[in-house]
């Protein structure tokens, strides 16, 4: 089903860079994770088309991220900046 690689963004039929390493954002609570996953990236919208097996790597890094947090050195913070 999904053996045949489109070239084209589904959304705004932008070339895509193909097999590209791209990190995603995860969030549990306040605290933030990066994933990273491989993709397909429109050049034009930023869309990103995940791999197969990518979105259960997405889950996979959440769970850790809940419970596994504490062995994980933390690379950065995370402020609530209050802006107005
Ligand atoms: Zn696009």
């Amino acid at each position: 089903m999904n053996d045949s690689k489109p070239n084209k963004c589904w959304r705004c039929l932008g070339e895509l860079k193909l097999d590209q390493e791209v990190q995603i954002q995860v969030r549990e609570g306040d605290d933030v994770g990066f994933v990273t996953v491989r993709a397909d990236v429109c050049e034009q919208c930023g869309e990103r088309l995940l791999h197969p097996g990518m979105s259960a790597r997405l889950l996979k890094g959440q769970s850790i991220l809940r419970h596994e947090h504490s062995s994980i050195p933390a690379i950065g913070r995370v402020y609530n900046l209050h802006v107005v």
